[in-house]
């Protein structure tokens, strides 16, 4: 990794912060959602798969736009009739989907049925990045997370199936 994409991980991981959403809470779901299929599933496991879903650069770009637009509409700085629908975070809307889905498959395609399952259920930052939209616009924010976890949760089912994971002990 060279020291411009070292330097936009952290601008991302501080936008991300900035909105309410910590490395730590990410981790904590990619552990909550894969310690059913991993025995023994270690949290630096869990938190390198965090760290390099960050590193991608077009996880990077997905983060600077998304959080942008959400931002930008908080401030009433979009204009309409787009505004609206993000204010609301109209169901029908969809892009900020879409723009998740450029994360989700990174690192192969059981990426998306994670997403699928993070988008429905809304476990734990997910769902509190959710309940903020009444204060804030979080229209992006929450399936950008749901996408990061989703794909780092597909990194570490790669790396276990390949033996790659240095923390998580297997017993006999
Ligand atoms: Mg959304």
């Amino acid at each position: 990794m060279d020291n411009a994409e070292n330097n936009l991980k952290k601008v991302a991981v501080d936008w991300l912060k900035r909105r309410g959403v910590t490395l730590e809470d990410i981790t904590y779901l990619v552990y909550e959602v894969q310690k059913k299929y991993i025995t023994n599933l270690s949290i630096i496991d869990c938190r390198d798969c965090v760290e390099s879903v960050l590193e991608k650069r077009e996880v990077q770009n997905a983060v600077f736009t998304g959080i942008s637009l959400d931002e930008l509409a908080e401030k009433g700085l979009i204009s309409e009739p787009l505004a609206d629908m993000l204010k609301i975070d109209d169901s029908l809307y969809g892009i900020d989907e879409i723009l998740a889905l450029s994360i989700v498959n990174i690192y192969g395609s059981i990426g998306f049925t994670n997403f699928g399952y993070l988008d429905k259920v809304k476990p734990g930052i997910i769902g509190k990045v959710n309940e903020k939209k009444t204060e804030k616009v979080n229209t992006f924010l929450d399936d950008l997370v749901a996408a990061i976890v989703a794909a780092a949760c597909s990194r570490l089912a790669h790396r276990e199936r390949d033996g790659l994971l240095k923390n998580t002990y297997h017993g006999e």
